[in-house]
């Protein structure tokens, strides 16, 4: 039996460890909301409840309904020949497929003393307690966290229960860092096209210089113009403008490597930006640029003797044409200016050794 005194001091001490638990809790809850940006915010989310379970490995695998993948995000404790498997596919009645739908958490104490958990690599690992938390809202399943030990543990319910509160607090988040990924690739592409925008172009350039500018490197601006688009608009109609527009854009897409980047920068003009791209280069890929659009236009045009769709370009590079970005998009505006006077059709840079 215990006296009056031992009582008290055993509510006292529980209900100091509940407010313990609250705080790390809230703290956990705080880094599932601090940010925006997707990744740092699996990040946190990991992080908090990692502290907040004391487990020391963890995972945030995140669910496309579209192609029923999972895929890794970020991990914290693993030996790195564990993380081999990035992307699975989610097998109907799996475990994961099951966690997902009921979005229930599960935990093993044990994994020695259950049949429940067949997944060979974890246990291979060494891994011998874990808790899986589905990140799942109203509207969207988001993923699992995975929480795992090298040692049996026994999870107390309470804390359990709080990690679920903490679970939709992180599916709410991710939900709308997803929602401000998905905004802010809107503001930075082109409808019409699907490639990039003027604003983005405007983001791009500077950071493409300062790089090139601090690894001294070299890169080079197409500035691509159609050639007498608004004659192409009286005689076919606005319509057939704006698909050889889109079609420009399929071009651009086909044609250029994934490091580098296209836009529209106006109506029916576009820039290119090829990192690490002299003017030997960019020329070629100018080149593509002009007969890919001719042969691609051609498709869209009916009658035999209609003209296909040409376009002029303007070539700059960095550092051979200029020292601040404003000046290369300059020179690749005056020499695009110089090539519509020199006929239209053409590629033009300034005229020195390749450097
Ligand atoms: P140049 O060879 O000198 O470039 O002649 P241009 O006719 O192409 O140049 P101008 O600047 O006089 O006209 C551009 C035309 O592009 C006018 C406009 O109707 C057309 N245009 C601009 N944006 C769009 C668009 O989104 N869709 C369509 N269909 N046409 C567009
Ligand atoms: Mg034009
Ligand atoms: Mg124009």
């Amino acid at each position: 039996m215990f006296t009056s005194q031992e009582c008290d001091n055993c509510k006292a001490y529980e209900l100091k460890s509940q407010l313990r638990a609250m705080n790390d809790m809230i703290s956990a809850a705080q880094a599932s909301v601090s940010t925006l940006e997707l990744d740092s915010l699996l990040n946190a989310i990991l992080r908090g409840a990692m502290s907040f379970t004391e487990m020391p490995v963890g995972r945030v695998a995140l669910y496309d309904t579209r192609s029923g993948k999972m895929s890794l995000r970020t991990h914290a404790g693993l030996k790195s020949d564990f993380v081999v498997c990035e992307d699975w596919t989610v097998v109907p009645g799996s475990l994961t497929d099951q966690l997902l739908r009921q979005n229930e958490i599960f935990c093993i104490e044990d994994t020695d003393q259950t049949d429940l958990f067949t997944n060979h690599q974890p246990i291979h690992e060494g891994i011998r307690s874990l808790i899986s938390i589905p990140l799942v809202t109203k509207s969207a399943i988001h993923g699992i966290l995975y929480l795992d030990d090298f040692l049996p543990r026994s999870f107390d319910k309470s804390r359990l229960a709080m990690i679920s509160v903490l679970a939709s607090f992180a599916a709410m988040s991710i939900e709308n860092a997803k929602l401000h990924q998905e905004t802010h690739k809107m503001a930075i592409m082109d409808a019409l096209t699907g490639i990039h925008n003027r604003r983005y172009f405007d983001e791009v350039l500077p950071q493409e210089f300062e790089r090139a500018h601090r690894h001294g490197l070299s890169f080079s601006l197409l500035m691509i113009d159609v050639d007498n688009f608004k004659l192409f608009n009286d005689v076919y109609g606005h319509h057939l403008g704006d698909r050889i527009l889109v079609t420009i854009g399929r071009v651009l897409r086909k044609t250029l490597r994934s490091i580098d980047f296209a836009f529209r920068y106006g109506g029916e003009e576009f820039v290119v930006i090829l990192p690490e791209t002299a003017l030997k280069s960019a020329r070629k890929v100018a080149e593509r640029i002009r007969q890919g659009i001719i042969v691609e236009s051609r498709k869209l045009l009916r009658n035999d003797g209609d003209k296909p769709v040409t376009v002029s370009t303007g070539i700059a590079c960095y550092p051979r044409d200029a020292t601040y970005s404003e000046e290369l998009v300059a020179v690749a505006d005056q020499l695009l200016y110089l090539a519509k006077n020199m006929g239209r059709n053409r590629i033009l840079a300034r005229e020195e050794e390749d450097r």
